[in-house]
């Protein structure tokens, strides 16, 4: 600690931190500090505010001396400008015309976002044809006296931290909802902090003003405890009382948006530089990969080559939020697209590019970047590797995070692995939940040297890219017993080799035909990179894994065939499963033996 004090280098820090930017402060890498985190007993993943005694904590740990920084200059400082953002800057003034304000709506649980959102929804979005029916894309445009308003349409959902989190903050202004009968709570504040970490300014939308205990004055004490002054008591955070479910004053809170978007220089160049931002990202059986696009500057037409992250691809069709075909789309329009070949994920930046050679170029070169991380990946965590350690005494632990897909399956898995939990090696599960394996839980993972198990889930492909560059081991189970005696073998230091799941490629299956003596066979199409005879098939119905195994037959026009590749029809043969049918994905993959180190 004394070398610490000698050494340390002051550092002014704000009030709230993101793991990610106290790690960028500090110049060290977010799982050390996640790591640090975790031995003062705190939980938290790189998304999350922590404050500023905290955060001295961890810095003091990493040889910094921390200050709390005025409120102000905290403000000015944090997160790079976006670069969408930066493109306008660049755009000759002459050509920038004013957009329509793009504003995203947070705030605590249960205080109202998503009754907001559909009562705007319901009340503001101008008529479309008789009976159309509003797509939900993620974002969606009203109207008010002529003028537009976007509403990034994702409450809770992780898209304005991700975006936020990736430099490419979508919103130009955030509402932030306040129950009238609950106040300021934890998240309240958090949506503060990512607001003025984006320098996006912030509309109070006080809501549940109908309800008998909503107090008024109090929750506006307590805004401006929190710095956000209300007008009326001569601040300059506007606070607007609104019932969501009521449907009072809507209209008010839609004219402070635009009150505030008059205040602000929001424009773009519809001529310029096509750049926006990834909202949402799906991969759709019938219509492949469907990707919500916020389009920033430029207009976006049909027949585009788009590059998304690592996806890319010409654009074959867009949609509005109501479904109705779009040829073209200018600054601040969310739009629903066809034509991507990978799906890419929520905050990345999308831009138009020449050619679809550039489109490979560009894609190809991120590929390598990421291809060199994972080559300088740090101590890889996997299952054999721990056994060496058990073996050589360094740890008489085994860290797991279990994801399973429902809550029944991890019950069993749990006590299962409690009763392999005897000796002295011990078994310590971090958190077992519900859901897919995310970014979050490789990053946990690997700061905790722990292993992710998977349960009937697979991990996004964020998660997968992490887990690849920080070297975890995730490992994917249908079966219980497997799953345990995979842990039991590990301890016992019996386990084989590691397989590695290689994807091949993915069919659709569009037909089901019946052939005697043999049962039931698919007719597919094959969306992308190939399938193979020898290979394994998992049938994915509605986003759930409900059959694995090998492939009895495949044939193309009739013929035996060893592989069919994409673009192509074929039949496929599932052994010892009937059950296949029509909309089914099919994934093919191989198990690839990785020796063990
Ligand atoms: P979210 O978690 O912020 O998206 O909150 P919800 O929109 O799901 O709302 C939580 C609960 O509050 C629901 O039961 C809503 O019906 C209720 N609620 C939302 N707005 C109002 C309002 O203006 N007045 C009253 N009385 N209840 C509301």
């Amino acid at each position: 600690m004394s070398d610490n004090v000698r050494r340390a280098t002051p550092i002014e820090l704000p009030p709230t931190i993101t793991v990610r930017d106290l790690a960028k402060a500090i110049q060290s890498s977010p799982i050390d500090i996640i790591k640090s985190l975790m031995a003062n007993g705190v939980m938290a993943n790189i998304n999350q505010q922590i404050d500023f005694d905290t955060a001295a904590i961890v810095a003091a740990e990493m040889g910094y001396d921390a200050t709390l920084e005025a409120t102000e200059a905290a403000e000015e400082d944090q997160g790079e400008i976006p670069l969408w953002r930066r493109v306008i800057a660049g755009e000759n003034p002459a050509d920038l015309v004013p957009r329509p304000p793009v504003v995203t709506i947070l705030g605590h649980v249960d205080h109202g976002k998503t009754t907001l959102l559909d009562a705007l929804r319901q009340t503001h979005v101008a008529e479309g044809e008789v009976g159309g029916i509003t797509q939900h894309i993620g974002a969606y445009q009203v109207e008010l006296k002529g003028r537009t308003i976007t509403f990034l349409d994702t409450p809770g959902h992780a898209a304005f931290t991700a975006m936020r989190a990736r430099g490419a903050q979508g919103a130009d202004i955030v509402v932030l909802v306040v129950a009238a009968d609950d106040g300021v709570m934890p998240q309240t504040k958090e949506a503060i902090a990512h607001a003025k970490a984006a320098k996006v300014p912030i509309i109070v939308a006080m809501n549940k003003i109908d309800k008998p205990n909503a107090d008024r004055e109090r929750v506006k004490q307590q805004l401006a405890e929190v710095g956000l002054v209300p007008d009326d008591w001569d601040g300059d955070t506007i606070v607007v009382p609104i019932s969501a479910k009521r449907m009072i004053g809507l209209e008010d809170l839609l004219e402070a948006i635009l009150l505030v978007a008059d205040s602000m220089d929001i424009k773009a160049n519809p001529k310029g530089q096509v750049i926006g931002t990834v909202i949402e990202a799906e991969r759709d059986r019938a219509k492949g990969v469907l990707a919500t696009l916020l389009v920033q500057n430029g207009t976006l037409k049909v027949g585009d080559v788009v590059v998304a992250g690592t996806a890319h691809g010409r654009l074959r069709a867009m949609f509005d939020y109501r479904g109705r075909k779009l040829h073209k789309a200018g600054p601040s329009t969310p739009v629903s697209v066809m034509g991507l070949n990978d799906v890419p994920v929520a905050g990345d930046l999308f831009q138009v590019v020449e050619s679809e050679r550039e489109a490979r170029e560009i894609v190809f070169e991120r590929a390598q970047i990421s291809q060199q991380a994972a080559a300088t990946a740090k101590s890889a965590v996997t299952l054999e590797e721990l056994f060496d350690r058990f073996q050589a005494g360094e740890v008489r632990e085994l860290r797991l995070i279990i994801k399973a897909d429902v809550q029944g399956s991890l019950e069993p898995i749990i006590s299962s692995l409690n009763e392999l939990n005897k000796g002295d090696i011990k078994i310590t599960i971090l958190y077992a939940e519900t859901g897919n394996i995310g970014e979050n839980d490789v990053m946990l993972a690997s700061a905790s040297n722990a292993i992710v198990i998977g349960f009937n889930v697979q991990p996004d492909p964020a998660a997968r890219r992490l887990a690849e560059s920080e070297g975890v081991s995730i490992r994917i189970y249908d079966i219980i017993y497997r799953l345990t005696e995979d842990v039991e073998k590990a301890l016992k230091g019996m386990l084989e080799p590691e397989e590695k799941e290689v994807v091949l490629g993915h069919a659709e299956v569009r037909a089901v035909f019946t052939i005697r003596k043999v049962g039931n066979i698919a007719g597919c199409r094959v969306l992308d990179g190939e399938i193979r005879r020898s290979a394994r098939i998992r049938v994915i119905r509605n986003g759930e894994v409900v059959h694995e195994g090998p492939i009895a037959s495949l044939k193309h026009l009739q013929e035996d065939v060893r592989e069919v590749r994409a673009g192509f029809e074929c039949g496929i043969g599932l052994k010892g499963f009937d059950d296949v049918q029509i909309g089914d994905r099919l994934e093919c993959y191989v198990l690839e033996k990785v020796a063990v180190a």
